[in-house]
């Protein structure tokens, strides 16, 4: 009925009257339908309170800018899109607020589109206090964008997004149509929250163009967004248009850096970058022209390479557009670098990238090292760039520059929370105002903490005996320690892992776990484990293919999880030819694997087989894998076989660090195609030191592209051949450095 009063006023008023607003309430999708099809300027819809489920809204109209058309829920917050649903925006002078798209996915490319079809482009269009939370595709590798942004002088406004686990940027601004070009669209005061590592490309937080529409200017506005742990890959900003302003920004803790990957004529000020010290935190990359980076702040950043706190590229010579254009005209001016890992000039020179920055100046910039180490690192020419009045203070310098001086600055932190220099007048301005949490987003919506997964719930006391463990695992909430007392415990059923869980043994007496199936744990959506001071006996499972004491389910893993050993033996996994402690299947991303102070031996199979995702499109199992004093005996596998193939130079990892560990009869067994011991494939970034051999088979090494980083150091072994290095991608010697390390009495492999 309301409809249709709505639709006899939209023509009254069509024909003679001002306009006069209809608010329509509706509460089925149908009644939505109904009203969105007669939407006149100045109408609002509001949507009831409560779950509406596979909502596929469409919305478009004829507002203007003294009369916008609304969509709106009854309450902000109470109103929840869920299921398959999405959004998508037509027509003038268009408003959204206040939606909550959680529980769900998109079934199209986006879940909030600024057209609502190819013809029907949003424009002078606004959504404001959206939340997307976790509303993520199953398979972590089928792409979508959360928000697509086309047309023109749209607006994206305090929203708040977080939980991006599947391939595909957060946030697209596309050019690909004229209508979409020059737009001229300003996105403002969000909460970027939380995107875990992707492992692939494709994880990007924000890229505003494409290299095909590269020569097009965007004019796109950033302004006053928080970008709060933003790690998907190397870019977390991708700028591929023309003349964007980036400005007033805050990274906070996030991988990657803001990069000008391509198009000219780019401005980014008064952005801050706060790294806390976390590994591959960067800052700003310049590639192209007239690119203007002044008055940012960094500190705390760890990047190196692209992921520099500054990074100036080479280019391509008469660069295609998805190459590398030279940087002509760069002004890099008044910003601050304070305890950070390192800047880099003529970043990604070979022979490809051999065109230098030229026409470019670099001055008043206040550069600050961790540490006393290697800081600014110059890998080419640098006489196209002007260098004056700025200041090295902490952090060395490969050669000396002129304009560069090299002094301590004493540094005092303002009211603002920055450091500046006591005395000298260079560096960042005082009036920076970082711009905080509270200031983004949505308020009536929670922003995620940083609190320690393990150990958030309950200590939950598990008597020994015959599936108490299960029933108790049942039970448990995320979490929450389960606490073993000495004895045995005995499984029954594979655990499935869909929560945080740690399961722990007392440290002076033995709890030891058996299981009567081909898996003790099975990790899900949401699975973490941790295992402490616990004794994990294979001897009774069955002799069935592919055991494995703990493994994922055979389904696509959104959520990137934990695997922690501590003080466990594990023993007696030998019922059959290839029994693992873990492996880990397709789609599927451990952020960390970590062992220390444990025992495995009498294993047919492996420690940890992360290689799964064989396609070559640069994915991988797992971003980190940590082992420490620990000891390997009798492993019939390759002890730890880690696999990322491909030439796609998106990701830091996979880390591999071995240290302070012993290794007796390894990888020998007949039934071990790769004949060694350990294979680290495509490994970025490794460390194997101090760890004792005795009758192994070899290490074998293979650096696929980018710049690996490999050192194998301190190492005695007897009866183990030297390591096998090989080189897929680069000429020459192979980059990994060993040194004191001693293979003695080595057979052939
Ligand atoms: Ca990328």
């Amino acid at each position: 009925m309301i409809v249709r009063l709505g639709l006899f006023a939209a023509i009254c008023t069509a024909v003679a009257f001002p306009a006069s607003a209809e608010t329509y309430f509706v509460k089925t999708q149908k009644d939505y339908f109904a009203a969105e099809k007669v939407l006149n300027a100045g109408d609002t819809i509001v949507l009831a309170n409560g779950v509406w489920q596979d909502f596929e809204i469409k919305f478009s109209g004829p507002g203007t800018k003294k009369n916008p058309i609304s969509l709106r829920p009854q309450s902000a917050g109470k109103v929840i899109l869920s299921g398959q649903s999405n959004l998508r925006i037509g027509g003038k002078y268009m408003v959204v607020a206040g939606l909550v798209f959680k529980n769900g996915y998109s079934p199209t490319g986006e879940v909030i589109s600024f057209r609502r079809s190819k013809k029907d482009l949003a424009s002078y269009s606004r959504v404001t206090n959206v939340v997307i939370d976790h509303f993520s595709k199953p398979d972590r590798y089928e792409s979508d964008y959360w928000v697509g942004m086309y047309g023109k002088h749209n607006r994206f406004d305090h929203n708040h997004l977080v939980g991006k686990t599947n391939k595909g940027v957060t946030f697209a601004v596309r050019l690909d149509s004229t209508e979409s070009q020059e737009n001229y669209h300003r996105i403002d005061h969000n909460y970027f929250g939380p995107r875990p590592v992707l492992g692939s490309n494709g994880g990007e937080t924000l890229r505003i163009g494409t290299s095909k529409y590269s020569m097009f200017n965007s004019n796109t506005l950033v302004e006053n967004n928080y970008f709060d742990r933003c790690d998907g890959e190397v870019e977390i900003i991708s700028s591929k248009s023309g003349s964007n302003i980036f400005r007033g920004n805050l990274f906070y803790k996030s991988r990657g850096a803001l990069v000008f990957r391509h198009g000219d004529g780019t401005l980014v000020e008064n952005n801050i970058f706060l790294g806390g010290g976390k590994a591959h935190t960067g800052g700003i990359r310049v590639i192209n022209r007239n690119q203007t980076v002044r008055n940012n702040y960094m500190e705390g950043l760890r990047g190196t390479g692209f992921a520099s706190a500054l990074t100036v590229m080479n280019g391509v010579p008469n660069s295609p557009v998805n190459r590398y254009v030279q940087v002509d005209n760069a002004i890099i001016e008044n910003n601050s670098v304070i305890d950070s890992g390192r800047i880099t000039f003529n970043a990604g020179a070979d022979q490809e990238r051999s065109a230098v920055p030229v026409n470019s100046r670099f001055k008043n910039n206040l550069l600050g090292g961790a540490g006393g180490g290697s800081f600014v690192k110059i890998q080419d020419d640098i006489s196209g760039i002007a260098f004056s009045n700025n200041i090295l203070t902490n952090g060395k310098i490969e050669q000396s520059v002129v304009g560069i001086a090299e002094r301590e600055v004493a540094l005092v932190r303002a009211k603002n929370g920055l450091l500046y220099p006591k005395s000298e007048n260079v560096g960042a301005s005082r009036d920076l105002k970082p711009i905080t949490r509270d200031q983004v987003g949505v308020s009536w919506y929670p922003k995620p903490s940083s609190a320690d997964r393990f150990n958030t719930g309950k200590a939950i006391d598990v008597a020994p005996g015959e599936d108490s463990l299960t029933a108790a695992f049942a039970a448990a909430s995320e979490g929450d320690r389960l606490i073993l007392g000495a004895g045995e415990y005995l499984v029954n059923k594979v655990l499935p892992l869909d929560k945080t869980i740690s399961i722990e043994g007392p440290k002076d007496s033995v709890a030891r776990i058996r299981f009567a199936r081909p898996s003790l744990v099975e990790i899900k959506q949401g699975g973490s484990l941790r295992l402490a001071n616990l004794t994990i006996d294979g001897d009774m499972a069955p002799d069935s293919v592919g055991n494995a004491v703990i493994r994922t389910t055979i389904f696509p893993i959104q959520s990137n999880f934990l695997i922690d050993m501590d003080g466990v033996n594990v023993t007696n996994l030998d019922v059959n030819r290839s029994f693992h402690v873990i492996a880990l299947g397709k789609s599927s991303l451990a952020d960390r694997v970590s062992i220390k102070n444990s025992n495995f031996n009498n294993i047919s199979g492996s420690v940890l087989q992360a290689a799964a995702e064989t396609e070559d499109y640069g994915q991988y199992n797992a971003e980190y894998v940590d082992i420490s004093e620990s000891n390997f005996q009798d492993i019939g596998g390759e002890v730890f076989n880690i696999y990322r193939g491909g030439r796609d130079e998106s990701t830091f990892g996979p880390h591999f660090s071995l240290t302070d560990s012993n290794f007796m009869n390894v990888g020998r067994n007949k039934n071990n195609i790769s004949r060694t011991s350990m294979v680290l494939h495509g490994v970025q970034d490794a460390v194997i030191s101090d760890n004792n051999f005795l009758d192994a088979a070899p290490i074998k090494i293979i650096h696929t592209v980018g710049r690996p980083q490999t050192r194998v150091s301190g190492n005695r072994a007897q009866n183990m051949p030297e390591p096998i290095l090989e080189e897929l991608n680069h000429e020459g010697a192979h980059r990994a450095t060993l040194s004191n390390n001693q293979f003695e009495g080595a057979t052939k492999p």
